[in-house]
């Protein structure tokens, strides 16, 4: 983004009437329809007449205002027609309905989402803000001429801020520095952020926006001479070359100087390139050959070239940058581009649209890959916060650039990882990434890329992401593609678990589902429990959210009272026990004592221990349905536990009554000096306490001691922990510690 703008909406004529608008309209579109701008003005009117702006003018002043600043971008006639009606819906007695008659769906839209935003406001709390935030990324997504009319309408307001209580001014001006300037700056209109930005600038540090004036408008007085210099020293040099050029020079905008002092601790006077130059030129070509003749005439500052021309800016953003010492030892900012990129870079996103009416128009392009991603991010992330991290990572922080083994650049958020750039690939390969090649060296999946990394991506097809994964990418792409990919497998883990517990379910009753999936009662029971089919059933089952006896209660329910009357508690058996239901009663209890431990909710599933952790009975537990076998028991300290993911936790505990005599096998590390005759002692602690070893590996360190591991087999932690002490009182023995994977 450029710091300074010549083509300023501020130096548009203001548009006062209709007839104004209209003019304006046709500047750039002679052949225009008006009479919907006409339409648009007749409602708006009358639907705001008798009220007043703050300002002691007519409300219609407003709409005109901002469909005159729409019309300054050049848009097509639907955008400056929501220009004039943005308002209608939220202060007047018109409402959406009207409009629909009235100027049909796309204006309906476009007024709508317009609505939405104005009611939104983003100086509440953080939590607030990241919500608001989100609605207008969605509102965006639906038509982006939406923010354009918003950031048309806001500019507005900000001109006119000064009729505003002091004490909203300055929350006003914050908020646009907070949010709307930075989106103009991420649409790629550059005169817009810059007023924004200065406007902003006056209201929020009044006292620092008029010290800085003052000196900035000193200092272009007594350079203005030194400007008309550089200026035609510039002209002489390139025409002399043969090209024909536009140039102008200025100081940077006031909000970029003080921030830049901000940012580096400097007063005014510190601050040495304030002047900058821009060059236009007619083609590509030509940029390059002005930049030479530029670094022959001036010398060159080392690091400060900047070729977006060959990397485009993500907002689309191209010219050429140099620094250079000029006349009287002075550093300015040179940039140079052609028309074209120069519209480009004054008008963004609005530049696509013009006049031309076109189907789709408000859809986001190709060319705005950043946005679409967001969009698609906000339907995925359900954590607010977290969607406003992101926002403020992919809009508003600085950028990298990187290159393809093949040379092409790639543009990235700071902080982008090879995950980030493997899903800018291709998603495939952002899926199966196992790190990457920079510059010719290895790097892991966390290494943040700098700029000029030239990046090539090494993969797998066994690689899987994983949710860790989101905590070391940064763009919404990778982000958005990552959490698709968990959320499907987990879904499919869920499947295939929740079939599994149905079955058994059904077939402890001697049933199968099977029989039921076509009954009313079945699409009674989906239909009440917001499900789709068997197989969104069994999700639900596999995580844990329903439970499959009520079903079974449902579908069979003879089934279960005849269960209930001959075994329960308190029952009375008027009927003989049938051989089923006595299996059934039989093969209940045997489950019970039989397993060790017990899980709420479920009975009779499929249990395994975490190899992490190897819980044994009396540790504290909490287990998770797992991958198509049941349910993982691991240690409540286990630092897998915490990585799974804990919508799938069941409770669960040791079961007491167990009558189960099997051991549990756990791993023990024992350090100790390198003592000859240690290892004898030790296992004769095991075996005092009747635990057997199955294996035992020895290995000695440089500081002569001797590290020992065991896998021994244990009935319960008291009988461990007994153990663990009887070791740590042999002479010799420096620590005993029970083994976890990290
Ligand atoms: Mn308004």
């Amino acid at each position: 983004m450029s710091d300074f703008a010549t083509g300023d909406l501020q130096n548009e004529k203001p548009v006062k009437t209709i007839e104004d608008l209209i003019a304006k309209v046709r500047t750039y579109f002679p052949t225009a329809d008006v009479t919907l701008l006409e339409k648009a003005y007749q409602v708006s009117e009358r639907a705001h007449d008798g009220q007043i702006r703050r300002s002691g003018e007519p409300y219609i002043f407003h709409p005109l205002s901002v469909a005159g600043i729409l019309a300054d971008l050049k848009l097509d006639l639907a955008s400056i027609a929501t220009g004039l009606l943005h308002d209608t819906v939220e202060d007047t007695d018109i409402t959406l309905d009207d409009i629909r008659k009235d100027f049909g769906d796309v204006i309906a839209l476009l007024v709508d989402g317009v609505t939405k935003i104005s009611l939104m406001s983003f100086r509440n709390t953080h939590e607030k803000q990241g919500e608001n935030i989100r609605k207008m990324i969605v509102a965006m997504g639906k038509d982006v001429r939406v923010i354009l009319v918003k950031l048309a309408d806001r500019l507005h307001n900000m001109r006119t801020l000064n009729s505003m209580p002091y004490e909203k001014q300055a929350l006003i001006a914050q908020e646009t520095l907070d949010i709307y300037a930075p989106l103009a700056g991420r649409m790629g209109i550059s005169s817009l952020k810059i007023e924004l930005e200065d406007l902003s600038f006056r209201y929020y540090r009044p006292d620092k926006f008029y010290e800085l004036n003052q000196k900035i408008q000193k200092q272009e007085k007594e350079r203005y001479h030194y400007i008309e210099d550089v200026k035609k020293l510039l002209i002489n040099e390139i025409t002399k070359a043969g090209f024909k050029c536009e140039v102008y020079g200025r100081s940077k905008h006031l909000w970029s100087i003080y921030r830049k002092m901000l940012n580096r601790n400097l007063e005014f006077e510190q601050i040495s390139d304030i002047l900058a130059f821009r060059v236009l030129v007619e083609n590509l070509n030509e940029c390059y050959g002005v930049l030479g003749h530029v670094h022959s005439l001036w010398r060159p500052i080392p690091g400060r070239f900047k070729d977006f021309i060959a990397m485009p800016k993500n907002n689309n953003y191209q010219s050429l940058h140099t620094t250079v010492i000029g006349p009287d030892a002075e550093r300015i900012e040179i940039q140079i581009r052609t028309q074209e990129m120069h519209l480009i870079a004054e008008k963004g996103i609005a530049a696509h649209w013009k006049y031309k009416e076109q189907k789709n128009a408000g859809q986001i392009s190709d060319q705005f890959d950043w946005l679409r991603d967001l969009v698609n991010l906000h339907q995925q992330s359900g954590n607010s916060d977290e969607f406003l991290e992101n926002v403020k990572t992919n809009l508003f922080e600085s950028e990298i650039f990187v290159f393809t083994p093949k040379g092409e650049v790639k543009e990235f958020p700071e902080g982008a990882t090879p995950i980030d750039f493997a899903y800018s690939i291709h998603t495939t390969l952002g899926n199966t990434c196992t790190g990457a090649r920079v510059n010719g060296k290895i790097v892991p999946l966390k290494y943040k890329l700098q700029n000029g990394d030239t990046v090539e991506v090494m993969n797998s097809k066994t690689q899987h992401p994983s949710k860790d994964w989101l905590k070391i990418c940064v763009t919404s792409k990778a982000q958005g593609k990552i959490r698709t990919f968990v959320k499907e497998e987990q879904r499919k883990q869920a499947l295939i678990i929740g079939k599994d517990i149905i079955d058994k379910e059904f077939r402890k009753y001697g049933l199968s589902i099977s029989r039921f999936i076509k009954t009313d009662e079945f699409e009674k029971y989906l239909k009440e429990n917001g499900l789709q089919d068997l197989d969104d059933l069994s999700v639900k089952v596999g995580y844990g959210k329903l439970e499959p006896k009520h079903l079974v209660e449902r579908l069979a329910p003879s089934s279960v009272v005849s269960d209930l009357q001959n075994f329960g508690p308190g029952g009375v058996a008027n009927d003989t026990p049938t051989f089923l239901s006595k299996m059934v009663k039989s093969a209940h209890a045997k489950t019970k004592s039989n397993s060790l431990v017990i899980v709420e909710g479920l009975e009779d599933v499929l249990v395994h221990f975490g190899r992490c952790c190897h819980p044994i009975p009396g540790d504290a537990i909490v287990a998770f349905i797992s991958r198509g076998r049941g349910i993982t028991v691991h240690r409540a300290d286990c630092v897998r536990a915490y990585s799974m993911d804990q919508e799938r936790q069941v409770e669960v505990q040791w079961n007491k009554s167990s009558n189960l005599t099997l051991s549990r096998t756990t791993k023990l590390m024992i350090t100790s000096s390198d003592a000859p005759g240690l290892l004898k002692l030790m296992s004769e602690a095991f075996a005092v306490q009747g635990v057997n070893i199955n294996n035992a590996t020895i290995r000695t360190t440089k500081d002569k001691k001797a590290v020992c591991y065991f896998d021994v087999s244990v009935k319960d932690a008291s009988q461990l922990n007994q153990v663990i002490f009887d070791l740590q009182k042999i002479k010799g023995i420096i620590s005993v510690e029970r083994m976890r994977q990290k």
